[in-house]
């Protein structure tokens, strides 16, 4: 092999075959690209353990631009939810209906009128925005909103209970995932938990018993990711809210998930709604904008007049403030309930929810051939009723009947370990990365959410060579 030389990383530069680079990237970026390249293959050249056709121009570029379009490639992706998970934390939770893009891709583009009154030309308040709305759907009198329903509940909490002590059942201490624990909330926001009953039973009476002078609030939050059955008593909202009145004490609620709308219409199981809440009597309710409601991510505080504009002026409140696109998403997704009728075409999250059994598992059966013939014989791929659930906390043991892609090895057992993961890894590599689920010695594809039947299609080729 004949010993080639490097070419200088100026003349490189000014190649032809760099010239697409440049314009795509940068000079700074192609310079700094080609010099590293030169560098690694300094040592091999001097001894010649290069070929001249390794070190022309187009293969140099070639591999430049491969290097650039790697480091260049955007860190956020686009990827198949097909866990059966629908409000998967993970992956984004709610997806957003068009008229909330539009709103974003509006407010991002223009100024708008954020915190300014069109009327009077004076400052306005960017709760403004959406408290008719919001008013309109839920009877509240007034409302806030803050970056999501944590900061909701440590911002209500605060606002309303520092220094005193809060009230609350034990079987109400949640974790919810991402280290948010109704305990340390408390703790932060200031207030002193005091609990009360059990973990599965709590009565009127252990309230009554806690109630103090240094009590400040009453709190009630929605188991929403767990259950307890069997031998269980809870205190109703109502029940909750007479008591707290009766003491002059607010009831706080933390409703989770809360959803505007009945879900039993579309087949779905009933979470309480946010004007069940309030009509129970509830002064403070707060809930995710991301999770049932569809919409972008936000906590939505909602209430009586007087407290709201307690919270409202807390200096925390500037902390934990929502952005423009946030809003404008929101007012778009919130004027989508005020035809219920049409909610389930409309608002994505509810459309997936609610789409038919007989739905997917068709879509499911259809897919099964095209799989098939991608993984070849060491795979059974059938299609398989499956059972999927909301996600977010909501309705923890409430499942969602679906169909999935049931992708099954045909290996001999000790070897159907590591097929399943090399397919679950070549599914998460593909350029739409498609997330599925292992259960059962089989990879599980749960096609709720499989809007783009194209998209996946189409990438399926990619997968040949990488599972055998
Ligand atoms: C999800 C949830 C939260 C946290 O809401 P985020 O919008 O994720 O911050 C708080 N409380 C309950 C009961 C929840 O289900």
């Amino acid at each position: 092999m004949s010993a080639a030389r490097l070419p200088s990383v100026d003349r490189l530069l000014r190649s032809p075959a760099c010239a697409p680079l440049q314009q795509r990237y940068g000079r700074e970026a192609l310079l700094k690209t080609l010099r590293d390249l030169l560098d690694e293959l300094r040592e091999p050249a001097r001894h010649g353990q290069l070929a001249a056709i390794e070190l022309t121009d187009a293969v140099l570029a070639g591999r430049a631009g491969e290097r650039l379009a790697a480091a260049h490639s955007s860190r956020v992706r686009r990827v198949f939810n097909l866990t059966g998970t629908v409000l998967h934390t993970n992956l984004g939770r709610a997806l957003l209906p068009d008229e909330a893009i539009e709103a974003i891709t509006l407010a991002a583009r223009f100024p708008l009128n954020l915190e300014f009154d069109l009327a009077s030309g004076k400052r306005g308040d960017r709760d403004d925005l959406i408290t008719g709305l919001v008013r309109e759907l839920t009877g509240a009198e007034a409302v806030t909103v803050v970056n999501n329903n944590a900061a909701a509940v440590l911002l209500a909490l605060n606002s309303l209970g520092a220094r005193k002590e809060g009230v609350i059942s034990r079987g109400e201490l949640i974790e919810i995932g991402g280290a948010f624990r109704i305990p340390d909330i408390m703790a932060r926001a200031g207030v002193k938990l005091v609990e009360v009953g059990t973990t599965n039973r709590t009565h009127a009476k252990d309230y009554e018993a806690a109630i103090g002078p240094r009590t400040g609030l009453l709190m009630r939050v929605h188991t929403s990711n767990y259950s307890v059955q069997g031998f269980t008593a809870s205190v109703p909202t109502a029940e909750l809210a007479a008591i707290a009145h009766a003491h002059g004490l607010p009831l706080l609620e933390d409703l989770g998930s809360g959803t505007l709308v009945d879900l039993s219409r579309w087949g779905l199981p009933k979470e309480p709604t946010v004007q069940e809440a309030l009509r129970d009597g509830a002064d403070i309710v707060t809930f995710s904008g991301d999770k049932l409601l569809g919409g972008p991510q936000a906590g939505l505080i909602v209430g009586n007049k007087e407290l709201i504009g307690r919270i409202k002026k807390n200096p925390l409140k500037r902390a934990l403030r929502v952005d423009k696109l946030t809003l404008a998403a929101l007012e778009a997704v919130l004027g989508l309930y005020r035809d219920p009728e049409r909610l389930a075409e409309r608002l994505t999250t509810l459309r997936l929810l609610s789409r038919p059994q007989q739905d997917i598992q068709a879509q499911a059966e259809r897919l099964v051939p095209p799989l098939a013939a991608q993984l070849g014989t060491g795979w059974l791929v059938s299609a398989a009723p499956a059972l999927g659930m909301i996600g977010s906390g909501a309705q923890p043991v409430a499942r969602l009947p679906s169909a999935a892609l049931c992708l099954r090895p045909q290996q001999p057992k000790r070897l159907r370990g590591r097929a399943l993961r090399l397919l679950e890894e070549s599914l998460r590599t593909l350029p739409i990365p498609v997330i599925g689920r292992l259960d059962d010695d089989a990879l599980w594809l749960d096609l709720r959410q499989l809007d783009d039947e194209p998209a996946f299609l189409a990438q399926l080729p990619h997968l040949q060579g990488a599972v055998e």
